[in-house]
């Protein structure tokens, strides 16, 4: 899951990317309204967290363009202590959650992880496909019950083919959602990860679609054919 950060403090800037990261997202930062509008336009990202007060653009309008360009993806806004006009604005301006100052980094954690999981239409925070359990609080999965080791990599691809059960993910899309934008984008580590986790998790767990990219295979799907 990759998550954009639009604030303009330095230590909270420094303090969210590496909370965010150490949770297992790939972080984008924009410390401008200006630059977050325009990798929030021209990126996708499977969340943002948007401050109000910025230089350049403020929060606010930034939000009501990408809204009205049609951009979906949720964002949470950080409002200033006890500003209850501004997260009226920000809500009406289509904020999906805000966040007053000064805030507990696990909550945000928390408020994003429901952000992102009801965005793709998880009501639960245990994603489940056949054996195979993600728990998106702990980060932790598990294969029949038995817990299973991936790596930072494995697992971001794992989640976000969980999170998107039942379609086909390209190449593309995948590298879009699981790496940062200075991260070295070859595309051939994806079919690298996707061998190392077949090897964990079984052979069947994603299915190779041959030019479209990946599925996550759903025993249970099959009863609806
Ligand atoms: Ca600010």
């Amino acid at each position: 899951m990759r998550v954009l950060v639009v604030e303009d403090e330095p230590t909270l800037c420094r303090q969210l990317r590496t909370t965010l990261e150490g949770a297992g997202y790939a972080v984008d930062l924009a410390t401008d309204g200006e630059d977050g509008h325009f990798l929030g336009s021209s990126e996708n990202y499977d969340a943002v967290v948007l401050d109000l007060g910025l230089p350049e653009v403020d929060g606010l309008t930034v939000l009501d363009r990408w809204r009205k360009e049609g951009r979906e993806m949720p964002v949470l806004v950080l409002t200033a202590r006890d500003s209850w006009s501004d997260k009226v604005a920000g809500l009406d301006a289509g904020a999906d959650d805000y966040l007053t100052k000064p805030f507990q980094t696990e909550e945000l954690i928390a408020r994003l992880r429901a952000l992102i999981r009801r965005a793709s239409g998880n009501a639960s925070s245990e994603l489940l496909a056949g054996d195979v359990r993600l728990d998106t609080r702990s980060g932790k999965v598990t294969l029949a019950g038995e817990p299973v080791k991936l790596t930072a990599q494995e697992y971001k691809l794992l989640s976000y083919l969980m999170h998107h059960k039942g379609k086909v993910v390209s190449r593309t899309e995948m590298i879009e959602h699981i790496y940062d934008q200075d991260f070295d984008r070859d595309s051939n580590t994806i079919e690298v990860f996707v061998t190392r986790i077949r090897k964990k998790l079984g052979q069947d767990v994603i299915t190779t679609i041959r030019g479209l990219g990946y599925a996550l295979n759903d025993p249970e799907d099959r009863n609806h054919d």
